[in-house]
């Protein structure tokens, strides 16, 4: 006979966590709406919602729609009210979701249902059966009706009240319960889909937005292909300076990026600018939805992208964004930029105290009105410094203007136009909406150092800049504005700015108009690392982020104050992969031949460095040389013909073939540290091992260094060469150094600090050489275009060498000890 079966899904509104998290919102619907549409996937004979009395009410009409019956029972006896509903039914297998699950995978529950049910018809059946191994949120639970009505007889434990499964599952000794490992199309325990907390409802958000909104329910390869997005992975959230006296600008941006990256919008329930609803409300009409406002930052369990235009972070601020993901800051100006993965300055600053990665004026929306003659004859003035204007200097500065330009009609924006009815002479009006498009119409603008200043600028309006500070007095100075120095404003002080030559300016900035959302989207997928000796964040247990060395537009360099060593933070490049065209097209790009063409002079050099290690061995030194990051073999080889027995490891199977078949040496093709040396070659320990121009390639460097410790012999020698970060090149110009130290090195080795870090894998250092002279790259050669093969050139050249300024390193190790 046939077995009849319920699907039954558990929904209550009282969550303590998340209140009425099924009734939230998601793609047009609800998350319960959700829930039911992946049910009604799943084949059976009765679909109910079973839920508490209080919440009954609110949730028939939801049901109804979804092809539900609603059943009302116990709030806290869960287990009662399943077994009061099931008494009703007259089914053999109950079915049971949760209404948290909006990505249930309905194949999977399908699955499941009818192993439960193939088990039943066997000599091996069971009382409950579910899946492990599903995505958190993803899974049901399969049981025979009967089976839990007698185990509710069985049980008076609250915990087995409280819950429904327990019931079974936790009584074995009477109860026979399967715990399936998935199939392997259904198998991601690490991923995580159910909504139970409000980042875990951003993400739901983010899951929606990714696959694009869908009346069916999403399939299992849907959902986790948008589980593993870029998209849904790195969630961008804008912390706008939503503070009054701080001016409008800030929330303008990030809501018209907002708009460009479908990124969340962080507004605190407290925030005290008077326009921002109003804000807000004219982006929904360039396409904002609701939901992208968010009230709360999301916590670990959904750790989001920060991007803050915040004017100034705070340290709490900072602290706390920089656990996040990652921490991307648009004109930060507080001591705490340190802190951030990232910094893009868009208004020029004076800021000496620190370089941002990127300095961009392209970013400034600038208007599309542009006024098509620039004149001096001042008529229309629009004197614009902020609604708010904390200082007050809208009305001094207005009625300066009306004396110095009695014919003028003078417009003034002020928050409340009330107060200023009485004002003869001066138009007061409140703030414009899209005040960038409308600002061309007027031949003068007087505004204090920000946006609006430079928009008017690019619109051709003569400008006269309020300074509001000493440090906007000069930036103005700066960037050739005419302006009122800081203090009181008086109609001398305004007939001066008036007269200055800068008052119509020439704006030296980029005309360009760059998009600044999709340049946030490309930082945001951008890699943010740690310590690739100490695998730890900077942030992670100590009180202050790790010093920036060096910003580029794409990198972020820090040293660790554990260990020393420069590692890169940051990084918006993207992954290099070691194939043959790395050491043909893009070697040959750096160096002007592909590495075959260079192996002899290669090979050359790599004897010299073998030399190097055999004197540093003992006497009885043994002959199993090991290179990692072999390449095609040219120390290999080199090795061969000085009496060793060369064994070599890379990552580029080609290279390795060649390794083999050509030169036919011993060869892994592996990503260190992951190989087997004894099960490849028979050894599990080598006299000698070499790293040429490899170290700077790990991301963990932990994990390499404990390896080759465990992989080399008690006084054997491990030597590696790699860029010297304190060579001649990184001491004269530090970020023009790590602009061009290639975006795969993300560690720079200074041969100073090399000691601390290697004597944590029980090695010494017991020699240095410093390679790779220029004297061409030493600023007095620079200065005074000093020929090559004169005295002066071979003096720095000794110079370079005796006080090691190569600009690359060979590091000598000795192994010690175990680590
Ligand atoms: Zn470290």
């Amino acid at each position: 006979m046939k077995t009849k079966r319920a699907v039954i899904v558990q929904c209550r509104l009282s969550s303590s966590r998340l209140p009425g998290k099924a009734l939230k919102q998601l793609g047009g619907k609800t998350v319960l709406a959700w829930v039911l549409n992946s049910m009604k996937k799943v084949k059976a004979d009765k679909y109910y919602v079973a839920t508490d009395y209080e919440s009954y009410e609110t949730l028939k009409p939801i049901c109804k729609e979804n092809g539900f019956d609603c059943f009302a029972g116990d709030l806290d006896d869960v287990l009662k009210r399943f077994c009061d509903l099931i008494k009703t039914l007259k089914v053999d297998t109950i079915i049971r979701a949760t209404a948290d699950n909006p990505f249930l995978f309905y194949e999977a529950a399908q699955a499941s249902v009818e192993e439960f049910e193939t088990r039943k018809k066997s000599r091996h059946p069971c009382d409950y059966l579910t899946y492990t191994g599903l995505p958190h949120g993803s899974g049901v639970e399969i049981f025979g009706a009967q089976a839990l009505l007698t185990a509710a007889e069985q049980t008076d434990n609250p915990y087995d009240h409280e819950h429904v499964g327990p019931a079974l599952y936790n009584h074995k000794e009477n109860f026979k319960c399967e715990f399936v490992p998935a199939p392997s199309r259904f198998n991601f325990p690490d991923l995580r889909t159910t909504i139970d907390t409000y980042s875990d409802y951003l993400r739901a958000i983010s899951i929606v937005n990714y696959l694009e909104n869908s009346k069916k329910p999403y399939t299992t390869e849907q959902i986790l292909s948008a589980c593993k997005s870029d998209f849904v992975n790195n969630p961008i959230v804008f912390v706008p300076s939503v503070v009054k006296g701080q001016g409008t600008g800030h929330l303008h941006r990030c809501l018209s990026a907002a708009v460009e990256t479908k990124g969340f919008v962080y507004i605190p329930d407290d925030c005290s600018l008077a326009e921002t609803a109003g804000i807000i409300d004219e982006y929904k009409e360039k396409g904002l939805e609701s939901y992208q406002i968010i009230n709360q930052i999301p916590d670990q369990t959904y750790p989001a992208v920060i991007i803050t235009d915040n004017f100034k972070l705070s340290q709490q601020q900072a602290k706390n964004f920089s656990k996040c993901k990652k921490l991307i800051s648009i004109d930060e100006g507080s001591d705490y930029s340190e802190y951030c993965d990232y910094l893009l300055d868009i208004i020029p600053s004076y800021d000496i105290d620190r370089l941002p990665n990127l300095f961009d004026t392209s970013y400034i929306v600038k208007p599309l009105n542009v006024r098509k003659n620039r004149s001096l004859n001042i008529e229309k003035v629009l004197v614009c410094i902020g609604g708010e204007d904390p200082a007050g200097l809208t009305l001094p500065a207005a009625q300066a203007l009306a004396k110095n330009l009695p014919g003028a009609q003078i417009t003034a924006i002020v928050s409340d136009v009330e107060k200023y009815r009485n004002i003869l002479n001066i138009n007061f009006i409140a703030p414009v909406e899209n005040l960038r498009e409308k600002i061309f119409e007027y031949d003068l603008v007087v505004s204090h150092y920000g946006l609006t200043a430079f928009e008017a600028a690019f619109a051709g309006c003569a400008v006269i800049m309020v300074a509001t500070t000493k440090l906007h007095e000069r930036l103005a100075q700066k960037y050739e504005f005419a302006y009122i120095p800081h203090g009181k404003i008086d109609t001398a002080k305004m007939q001066k700015a008036l007269s200055s030559p800068n008052l119509l300016p020439d704006v030296k900035l980029s005309l360009q108009q760059k998009s600044l959302g999709s340049y946030i989207q490309k930082l945001a997928l951008g890699k943010k690392m740690c310590c690739p000796v100490c695998q730890k964040s900077e942030t992670q247990g100590n009180a202050k982020p790790d010093v920036v060395i060096s910003r580029n537009s794409t990198r972020t360099y820090r040293r660790c104050q554990n260990c020393g060593i420069v590692y890169m933070s940051y990084s918006a490049e993207e992954d290099k992969q070691y194939k043959k065209s790395y050491f043909f097209e893009e070697y040959k790009n750096q160096y002007g031949k592909t590495y075959t063409e260079d192996f002899d002079s290669i090979k050359n050099q790599c004897k010299r460095r073998l030399g190097v290690m055999r004197s540093l061995e003992s006497e009885e030194g043994g002959k199993n040389y090991l290179d990692i990051g072999c390449a095609y073999g040219p120390s290999l080889t080199a090795a061969m013909e000085m009496g060793l027995n060369p064994f070599g490891a890379d990552i580029a199977e080609d290279a390795i073939h060649y390794v083999k078949s050509e030169l036919h040496f011993p060869a892994a093709c592996c990503a260190f540290p992951d190989i087997d040396s004894e099960k490849e070659f028979g050894i599990s320990q080598f006299d000698s091992i070499s790293m040429w121009y490899v170290i700077e390639h790990f991301k963990n460097l932990d994990s390499v260094l404990s390896k080759i410790s465990t992989m080399i012999k008690k006084g054997g020698i491990f030597a590696f060469a790699t860029p010297s970060g304190e060579g001649i090149s990184a001491k004269s110009d530090v970020d023009h150094f790590y602009t061009i130290s290639p975006t795969d090195h993300f560690s720079i080795w200074e041969p100073s600090r090399a000691q601390k870090i290697l004597k944590k894998y029980g090695f010494e250092v017991v020699k240095v050489v410093s390679t790779g002279h220029h004297p061409e790259r030493f600023p007095a050669c620079q200065k005074e275009n000093i020929q090559k093969g004169s005295v002066k050139w071979n003096m720095i050249d000794k110079y370079s060498r005796i006080m090691q300024l190569g600009d690359t390193v060979e590091i000598y190790c000795r192994k010690k000890a175990d680590k």
